[in-house]
């Protein structure tokens, strides 16, 4: 592995403070739990699908879609052409 980080659920620490890290590989979100009632709790949610319903990494990184943008500067092209 080049990256200490590995999508998914990750558990460690269980001899002494347990942490619960989930990384989303599609957007990148990072949630982590630490102490043991909340590891048991966060686990027992199965992150991995209850995020996968959340997961939309396009939303973030393009507030609009391209096709609306393509579509406004057609529009607008077509427009000038007219005038
Ligand atoms: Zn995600």
């Amino acid at each position: 592995m080049t990256s200490p980080w590995t999508a998914g659920l990750q558990i460690r620490g269980l001899d002494d403070t347990p942490i619960a890290d989930f990384l989303c590989g599609h957007c990148g979100a990072h949630k982590r739990v630490t102490g043991r009632i909340e590891v048991a709790k966060f686990t027992a949610t199965n992150p991995a699908v209850d995020h996968a319903t959340r997961c939309n990494p396009s939303a973030e990184s393009h507030p609009e879609p391209p096709a609306a943008t393509a579509s406004a500067a057609r529009h607008a092209a077509t427009e000038k052409a007219a005038a």
